[in-house]
């Protein structure tokens, strides 16, 4: 895992710069689950972008996000690892809990 993405423990506690989802995936991670972070848009901004403080830095991380090529598998790594902070896949911390409640709901419902 490129050592810019929080492991799942990393993403429980404040993040910091160093705990980015910013895609710049090291050389070595090309041929893991995480190959895919090479691609992202994120990989030319800095990695605080996407750790944003307010509802504006919200936005306009989710605008780069808007056209990445990677971001399905962006938002479904984020969901899949339980990583609460920061903008993945173009969703907030807030909308990817309401995926995950909407997805338990419809788990249980059948
Ligand atoms: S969807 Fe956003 S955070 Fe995820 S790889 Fe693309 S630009 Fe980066």
């Amino acid at each position: 895992m490129p050592l810019h993405f929080p492991s799942r423990d990393a993403s429980r506690r404040t993040p910091s710069v160093a705990d980015t989802p910013v895609s710049v995936a090291r050389p070595s991670d090309e041929d893991s689950t995480t190959a895919w972070m090479s691609a992202g848009n994120c990989r030319n901004y800095p990695p605080a972008v996407f750790f944003p403080s307010d509802g504006v830095g919200v936005d306009r991380a989710r605008k780069i996000c808007t056209d990445c090529p990677v971001a399905d598998q962006c938002l479904e790594y984020a969901l899949d690892q339980r990583i609460e902070h920061g903008v993945w896949g173009g969703c907030s911390e807030r909308e990817r809990r309401r995926i995950l409640k909407r997805r338990r709901v419809a788990a249980t419902a059948g």
